[in-house]
């Protein structure tokens, strides 16, 4: 009997496996064939696509992921950038510059405004308060143990109450006093793509620290963000993949988990499926009950995607935003994101990722195809019209629906838990639950979603595993 086995190999479960391969006998299963879930990286015919995430921010030397990869020997190919990203908002064009003074000239001469510089130098400023903090974790083994482990929030508190309890829209109206409806436009789509939720729904600490991503180390991996979990791989001792896991029962002594290739057996599990998906996995009804209490925060919202390949002598920066004047069809955004792969990349450099959030609820199984032609065609459109890029120049083309992310990553909803205002760090499953043994990871459990927010779970796990 495995001490754990990790279910779902996606950010969360691969980098737990990681740790507990080192201390405890673990197993990690994973329903593909290869790593990473939102983070993974295909193979379509013979061309390979980021599946979801594309950015790789927050990799400075003594941060907690990059200490974190060198403990594990995790090596992988990665190239820093100077720009996090390029934004396409009406006729203007922003560069969001690592660099402060390069940044403030770019935001200046898009939109002007005397306040940019000490806006910009508060974000920077929260940003390095932030993540300088490492003393909180957060726990539901018990009410007194979660009520003690709230407690180590206080600095954390103490620090940024004022930016807690307001609202990110009205700081922000009210810190500029008028403020251009392109940029808050600008500042609405940008909050967005890190908090996944809006300006008017998030605290101006959310806000500020989705802005600040770009003052971080943003690094390009080659070979795609599945390389990394190749690195991964191979620091990991035992592998199930190509196993989904039906069923999970209990025992006297752990777990067992049911899957078409034999039953497995564990003392603890660390599940790193969604949380919104899994409760019909347990038999036990007093846990499908625990996992269900939060299904309350599933806001049904997604993403549609467009993987192209391209032939073109052109040379394209690596990410861009486009704003659209408007909402898109099937979907809740005028915000496409767009990754391109380096020119220097053997596996990547024709390979372009495209996403833009939708809800689950847009999508009718009756005519899904029919849609997702329209919705596909529309987007390469604008992709062409604002980039540059030839129609015949996109040799190959394919899209994927919340229905397509359900099939390969076994989730409809994406993005994580939104981090709105009104879901307070107590409302939040911790990586802990009250039932012995039973663990969860990943985006749809604390902190948060992406590279950074799931880094931060499994810093919490860690601490609750091994620290007790
Ligand atoms: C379109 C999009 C773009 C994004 N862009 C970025 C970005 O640029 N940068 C960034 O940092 N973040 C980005 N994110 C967010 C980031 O990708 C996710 O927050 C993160 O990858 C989620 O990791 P996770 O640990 O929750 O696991 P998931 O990615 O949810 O993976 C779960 C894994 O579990 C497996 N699984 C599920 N059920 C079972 C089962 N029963 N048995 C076995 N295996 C199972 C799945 O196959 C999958 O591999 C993006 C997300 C999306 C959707």
């Amino acid at each position: 009997m495995d001490d754990f086995g990790v279910v779902g190999s996606g950010i969360g479960g691969a980098c737990s496996a990681l740790f507990l391969s080192k201390k405890f006998q673990t197993t990690l299963y994973e329903k593909e064939s290869y790593l990473g879930g939102c983070s993974s990286t295909f193979k379509h015919q013979k061309n390979f696509y980021n599946t979801g995430a594309t950015t790789f921010a927050g990799y400075e030397k003594d941060a907690y992921m990059y200490d974190f990869f060198k403990t594990h020997q995790v090596d992988f190919d990665k190239k820093l950038l100077p720009s996090a990203l390029t934004v396409l908002i009406g006729d203007k064009k922003i560069e969001r510059f690592q660099n402060f003074k390069a940044f403030l000239e770019e935001i200046n001469s898009a939109f002007y405004h005397p306040k940019n510089a000490s806006f910009y130098t508060l974000i920077v400023e929260i940003n390095r308060q932030f993540f300088s903090l490492n003393d909180f974790y957060y726990t539901n083994a018990s009410p007194l143990k979660k009520l003690q482990s709230l407690y180590s929030f206080k600095n954390l508190f103490m620090r940024f109450y004022p930016y807690l309890f307001i609202n990110a829209e009205h700081f922000i109206q009210k810190y500029f006093g008028h403020l251009d409806k392109e940029y808050l436009n600008y500042l609405e789509n940008q909050v967005l793509i890190v908090a996944q939720a809006k300006l008017k729904e998030v605290n101006f600490l959310t806000a500020a620290l989705a802005l600040s991503y770009q003052f971080m180390d943003n690094y390009y991996i080659f070979g795609g963000m599945g390389s990394l979990f190749e690195a991964i791989e191979k620091q990991l001792p035992h592998v199930k993949k190509n196993t989904f896991i039906e069923k999970i029962t209990t025992t006297q002594s752990g777990f067992v988990l049911h899957s078409h290739k034999g039953e497995f057996e564990a003392k603890n599990i660390v599940l790193n499926a969604s949380l919104f998906d899994v409760a019909p996995l347990f038999d036990d009804q007093k846990i499908k009950s625990y996992i269900a209490s939060y299904q309350k925060l599933d806001l049904g919202t997604s993403a549609f995607m467009v993987y192209l390949t391209i032939n073109s002598p052109k040379v394209f920066k690596h990410h861009y935003q486009i704003i659209h004047h408007e909402i898109l069809k099937y979907t809740i955004s005028n915000s496409l994101f767009v990754s391109f792969g380096d020119s220097y990349d053997t596996r990547m450099k024709q390979s372009v990722t495209i996403s833009v959030h939708t809800k689950n609820a847009l999508w009718d199984e009756h005519c899904i195809l029919e849609q997702k032609m329209e919705l596909e065609d529309i987007i390469k459109t604008i992709i062409c019209e604002k980039l540059g890029l030839e129609m015949s120049e996109i040799v190959n083309s394919l899209s994927a629906t919340p229905q397509t992310f359900k099939r390969f990553i076994n989730r409809t909803s994406l993005g994580g838990i939104p981090m709105r205002q009104e879901n307070l760090i107590f409302k939040l499953p911790s990586n802990d639950s009250p039932f012995k043994g039973l663990y969860h990871v990943g985006d749809t459990t604390f902190a948060a979603q992406g590279w950074l927010g799931v880094m931060m779970g499994v810093r919490n796990l860690e601490r609750l595993i091994c620290k007790g």
